[in-house]
């Protein structure tokens, strides 16, 4: 049996359906289940991934028979439209589209108006009528072909019509100007190619391979790397019946979402331009007009306006659309002369905020099932719900407003290139990336970047579409702003803005700041998240906590959901400037007297941060860890810091350099640091338990219900969790005794050290709990340091040694054997001890997921990763991850 490489749609009927993504890609499934759908779809057809995937096994050569079945899909297309393709008469023309299972930047863009040549531009002239749009349509092919066919850098062409135009619209060029920009156009590619191809045959054959050849260009390669796309899906080709959106007034082109793609607002959405082709709306070179008023758009004429009965079609089609996919459509339609067509429909591409908001409400639609809306979100993506906005108190100046076209603030130095984008980024650097427009060749930019902003372009237009897909703040058709790349800098009004100075943007505003302006965590937990979240929490097994240090911190982890504290690192409350001086002069004292004095002073700083928490997470367990960075941290390292430290303390500056170089390790994360500062220096952590279990009598007093586990780090013998046991024991035994109060508190362990993993069961015999630091866990098992590892990382990634950094994305093969044997171990040993997690893995999707089929009993991570893990712990219990 022949392969069949081509599935050909028109006139009701489709050789495929909108289940056959991977074999005709996104959209020509989408345009397949249209035609079937009886929408009105321009006549074509889909040449399969499956051709492609076999072009390039067979090294550039096309599959047998391919062609044999475009020119019979043809012929059909012809019949359909009474048209035929390189016809001097009644020419058909063609648009050819790439399309992949998952859409995918970087791949060819259009091409529009294939098959006209010297002699069927005539007939297109003569056919319609119109010879200055048949004109027009030559220029843009051969402009088109010529950059996304040959390769030939567009600025060459741009530069000819630039100057044909003088100032005016392209659309007022004469006819007879169009016909030498035509020819001069063509002597471009001439120049590059030999000559221009006339034959339409030829140029579909080179136009269908170089749409293969982009599925493997570099940015096609980073898109799928970075996403996670598979190198052999390969790409449909899609070549469909023009029709033509710049026939004059009565045409025109847009792009439609079912829903606000920014709020998830249930609200028709989109943009037109009145005579013009697609291009023009979706490239960002002009600045489109909104479909209607709702929202509240006040500016440009709506289409809902200039042309009621399309739009009332176009409307009664979306909702139809919209209905059969249960999914938010993103649309292209034309309209030739009054009659409209749809050109294409995908799922659309969403604000995070917006993608729950639009989930939650096709549940209460009926449209989905609860668990069909949690499975289409993202754990991680939930994170981006909860950007950050500016703090409404600060002092700003607006120095230009655009579109808001992806929500979130962000701050950063300006850039204008991607390059350097880049470059700066991977320094550490925040950078917002400043273009006219951008374009595929900007997604490696957009990504390092904190922030995008555009002087072109509407709400579809790439920079709108990619930030909003990336969940990075962006501001785009920011027409208030001029832009100069020659010299590095941009206008705004009265105000200069050179490279490297820091601008603040709200993309959910559209506004542009100058400076860098504080941003204020976003509003926690409401709505459709919270309700989206219940849904989660009542599939999910593990728990989720939080790290938390402080009262406030605490509160809003509880506000996103935390049942708990997984980790209170106490050594923060030490940087508080009281008790850092007095943490000082403990370190720099002579005697166990002395020592204990100044902790004296610690007592009651430490003592009100608890209390805070402790009633911030009333009736939550909350997991205190002891003091775990090595001394030296608290000590100055500065010169000019030193004197000022010895002056302010009173010791003379020898004495301390002298200390200071006592304390010096070659290798601090292995040094002094953990329970060996419990061991060699009890009173520390007799003076944190003292703190701890003061603050619970305070609170209980006040009804508060605490519930402290506390956790001593870095153990990798039985004997220092056995000594530090006791002692903490000893100590809370004696100030609950002072108090006449009794307190239900854990003490368990860390477990981040492979010796640790390997002697579980043993250490259990000391332990009510373990929490898994799966961040030093991860460095130790490695043998690399968390702090510098980024020296060799990117050379790692390049060499496919790694793909994620193992510090970020859990390591399950290596690191994650040790997590299982060790809780294998504690609780052979301790039958229903406490299993969690507190790395920065307990909010990575991988990790969750790996510690749900491990049986642990909850996960703790940063705040606002909260939701991330609740979500993630459902996917996991649901199977999904
Ligand atoms: C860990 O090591 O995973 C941990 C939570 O502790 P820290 O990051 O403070 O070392
Ligand atoms: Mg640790």
């Amino acid at each position: 049996m022949t392969t069949k490489w081509v599935y050909a749609f028109g006139d009701g009927q489709a050789d495929g359906d909108g289940s056959m993504k991977a074999l005709l890609g996104g959209k020509g499934a989408g345009l397949a289940e249209m035609t079937r759908l009886g929408l009105p779809v321009p006549p074509g057809l889909t040449i399969t991934t499956a051709a492609c995937n076999h072009w390039f096994q067979a090294g550039g050569a096309y599959a047998e028979g391919l062609w044999d079945q475009v020119r019979a899909a043809l012929a059909v297309v012809e019949q359909q439209t009474g048209k035929r393709f390189g016809d001097a008469a009644n020419p058909l023309l063609f648009s050819v589209r790439s399309g992949a299972a998952d859409s995918m930047p970087g791949m060819m863009d259009t091409v529009l108006n294939l098959g006209l040549n010297d002699e069927t531009v005539l007939g297109l002239a003569e056919r319609t009528g119109r010879p200055q749009f048949a004109w027009d349509s030559y220029r843009r092919f051969v402009g088109m072909f010529g950059d996304v066919v040959l390769g030939i850098h567009h600025s060459r062409f741009q530069r000819l019509v630039d100057e044909a135009r003088k100032d005016r619209p392209a659309s007022a060029l004469s006819v007879e100007e169009l016909q030498v920009l035509v020819g001069k156009l063509k002597a471009v590619v001439a120049d590059h190619n030999g000559t221009f191809p006339q034959d339409p045959h030829e140029q579909l054959r080179l136009a269908v391979e170089a749409v293969f050849r982009s599925f493997n260009g570099q940015r096609a390669r980073y898109y799928r790397k970075t996403h996670g796309i598979p190198d052999d899906c390969g790409t449909a080709v899609n070549v469909q019946a023009m029709v033509f959106g710049n026939m004059g007034d009565t045409s025109a082109t847009g792009v439609a979402f079912t829903r606000n793609p920014k709020s998830g607002a249930h609200a028709f959405f989109g943009e037109w331009l009145p005579n013009a082709q697609g291009e023009d709306v979706v490239a960002g070179t002009h600045t489109p007009n909104p479909l209607n008023r709702l929202g509240g758009i006040k500016d440009g004429v709506t289409l809902e306006e200039a042309m009621p009965v399309v739009y009332a079609e176009l409307d009664a089609l979306q909702k139809k659309l919209e209905a059969h996919f249960r999914d938010m459509q993103d649309i292209e339609f034309t309209i030739e002369q009054g009659k409209l067509y749809l050109l294409q429909t995908r799922n659309g591409k969403r604000t995070p905020a917006a993608a729950v908001q639009i989930v939650v409400d096709l549940v209460a639609e009926g449209l989905l099932t609860e668990e069909q809306a949690l499975k289409r979100i993202k754990p991680a993506d939930l994170e981006m719900v909860l950007r950050p906005v500016l703090d409404p108190d600060a002092k700003k100046k607006c120095i230009a407003r655009g579109l808001d076209a992806s929500p979130g603030a962000a701050s950063g130095k300006v850039v204008f290139h991607s390059e350097e984008a880049q470059e700066l980024a991977e320094k550490g650097e925040s950078v917002i990336l400043v273009r006219l427009e951008t374009s595929p060749e900007d997604i490696q930019g957009m990504t390092m970047a904190k922030g995008i902003l555009t002087s072109r372009g509407g709400q579809t237009s790439h920079a709108a579409v990619v930030a909003r897909g990336m969940g990075k703040p962006c501001v785009v058709g920011c027409t208030e702003i001029l832009v100069d790349y020659g010299r590095q800098l941009f206008y705004a009004g009265d105000t200069v803005v050179r490279r490297g100075d820091w601008i603040t943007i709200d993309g959910g505003k559209g506004e542009v700041y100058e400076g860098a302006i504080p941003t204020l965590a976003p509003p926690t937990d409401a709505g459709a998240m919270g309700k989206l979240l219940s849904w989660a929490d009542s599939r999910a097994r593990l728990k989720v906590r939080a790290n938390a240090d402080t009262g406030a911190d605490a509160a809003n982890a509880r506000s996103l959901g935390a049942v708990g504290i997984g980790l209170c690192r106490t050594e923060h409350m030490f940087f508080e400037p009281t008790a850092l001086r007095a943490m000082r002069q403990m370190i720099l004292a002579e005697d166990e007297k002395a020592r204990q004095r100044a902790l004296n002073l610690v007592l009651p700083i430490q003592r009100a941060d608890f209390v805070e928490i402790f009633k911030a997470m009333d009736g939550l367990p909350v997991t205190i860890r002891l003091l775990d960075p090595p001394l030296h941290e608290f000590l100055p390292a500065r010169a000019e810091e030193i004197s000022t430290v010895a002056k302010d303390l009173g010791v003379r500056v020898d004495v301390l350099e002298e200390r200071l170089k006592q304390l010096h390790e070659a290798n601090p994360m292995m040094g002094h640091r953990g329970c060996r500062i419990g061991i060699t220096t009890p009173e520390v952590y007799n003076t944190q338990v003292r703190a701890l279990v003061e603050a619970a009598c305070q609170v209980m007093k006040e009804g508060i219900v605490v519930l402290p586990e506390i956790m001593i780090p870095l153990v990798s013998m039985p004997a220092e969790l056995e000594r530090c046991r006791r002692q903490c024991e000893e100590t809370a035994e004696a100030v609950l005794a002072e108090y006449g109060m009794r307190l239900d508190y854990k003490i368990g362990t860390m477990i981040e050290l492979p010796r640790a993993a390997v002697l579980a069961d043993k250490i259990a015999a000391h332990a009510d709990f373990f929490s898994f630091g799966t961040n030093d866990l991860t460095q130790m098992t490695y043998g690399f340091s968390r702090d510098d590892m980024g020296k060799f990382f990117g050379d790692y990634v390049s060499r496919g040694i790694l793909v994620d950094s193992p510090l970020a994305v859990f390591d399950k093969e290596g690191v994650g054997e040790f997590v299982k044997m060790a809780s294998e171990k504690g609780r052979a040993a301790r039958p229903g001890i406490k299993l969690g997690v507190c790395g920065e893995h307990g909010g990575d999707p991988t990790g969750v997921a790996f510690f749900h089929g491990i049986g642990l009993d909850y996960v703790s991570c940063s705040p606002f990763r909260v939701p991330v893990a609740r979500l993630a712990a459902a996917h996991a219990a649901l199977g999904y991850l």
